[in-house]
């Protein structure tokens, strides 16, 4: 029996420290997929949150880890998740619980049965102590994630909320890599075509189409966003001046060439289409046009479509758009976003 309210040793190889100090080793378990949720401590960073594949990427001697959204490196015990502190908490309480009740039963003189008698004769009084049941310790609850990489330097498996740029390993930028694994989803969605026409109708793959170019216009302002949100940051611009410009000088420019190309100039000082024909940016053009009437008339073309696009097309009837058209907006988009990118963020192993 122990006088201490938490026994050394045990499956969390508790261990006193000195006076009152333990020291307990909590094993995180990962999630249904293997994956170990981390968070970094950064106050200012968004969303903060990723995952990591235990036993890929820098598996021995990692010193430092990289959070993929703001790259502040830091110890890899930094990067805990508000659960996972929780869970680890909840253990401690609940050891400490055992303790209380070692404890009771000691101070009650109780061995191995929990009754014993303190009165015996012609009445006999008999004490019984039932511990309390003990909360369960829930395992941490971590979110779902949207899209999983492999570094293409380190190999680490992990996943991330929205676009993020490093590796949290080799904190090496790989925020290309997350471009092109989110226009892989786009075309993961045209591949099904084919087989949703069939089971579904024409109608629904229709819709799935227009939803298709839907994404990779998304795509392609969003990360025109971030190339210059970055570039204003490396400028020295505060986070707040940087919102300001986004909200005021970007606002929805990105989803249309020429107006982007506009834009792009404007604030980031460098030529948006460097990296395609003016063929190919005339055809990018013309297929992010037809977004327009999808999204604001229903499918049906107007006015403006017409003077815009140049289509051809007659008033009023439905917008095509074919998949092999998406397919190469995402080609082209691949290009001009990868080019820009590397021009302007050439990565070259430093720290920034
Ligand atoms: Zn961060
Ligand atoms: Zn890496």
């Amino acid at each position: 029996m122990s006088d201490s309210l938490f026994e050394e040793g045990g499956p969390h190889r508790i261990r006193r420290t000195g006076g009152d100090h333990y020291e307990m080793s909590v094993s995180l378990p990962p999630d249904e997929d293997g994956m170990l949720a981390r968070e970094c401590e950064v106050d200012a960073c968004s969303p903060a949150y990723f995952k990591v594949r235990p036993g890929t990427g820098i598996t021995e001697g990692q010193a430092v880890m990289y959070c993929p959204y703001c790259r502040t490196a830091s110890d890899p015990s930094h990067f805990h998740t508000r659960e996972q502190i929780r869970y680890a908490q909840d253990l401690a309480k609940d050891e400490a619980l055992k303790g209380v009740d070692r404890m009771v039963q000691k101070a009650l003189g109780l061995g191995s049965s929990p009754r014993k008698k303190l009165v015996d004769g012609l009445i006999s009084v008999e004490l019984e102590y039932t511990p309390g049941q003990r909360p369960m310790v829930r395992r941490p609850l971590e979110e779902e994630l949207r899209r999983d990489i492999r570094c293409r330097h380190c190999g680490l498996d992990h996943a991330v909320f929205g676009l993020a740029i490093w590796c949290p390993d080799c904190g090496r930028d790989v925020f290309i890599q997350h471009v092109e694994a989110e226009f892989a989803s786009v075309s993961k969605m045209l591949e099904e075509l084919p087989t949703r026409r069939e089971r579904l109708g024409h109608r629904v793959a229709a819709r799935d189409l227009e939803n298709s170019l839907e994404d990779v216009v998304s795509i392609f302002e969003a990360v025109l966003k971030i190339i210059t949100r970055r570039n204003l940051q490396t400028a020295g611009k505060s986070s707040d001046q940087i919102e300001e410009v986004v909200r005021r000088n970007v606002r929805n420019s990105y989803q249309n060439v020429a107006s982007a190309e506009n834009t792009y100039r404007d604030l980031v000082g460098a030529e948006l289409f460097g990296g395609i024909s003016q063929q190919e940016k005339e055809h990018l053009s013309a297929i992010f046009e037809k977004r327009h009437p999808i999204t604001h008339n229903l499918g049906v073309v107007d006015r403006r479509y017409l003077d815009r696009a140049r289509s051809g097309e007659l008033e009023g009837r439905e917008v095509r758009v074919t998949g092999p058209e998406v397919a190469k907006a995402i080609e082209l988009s691949l290009l001009v976003l990868g080019s820009a990118y590397r021009a302007r963020f050439p990565f070259d192993g430093s720290l920034r």
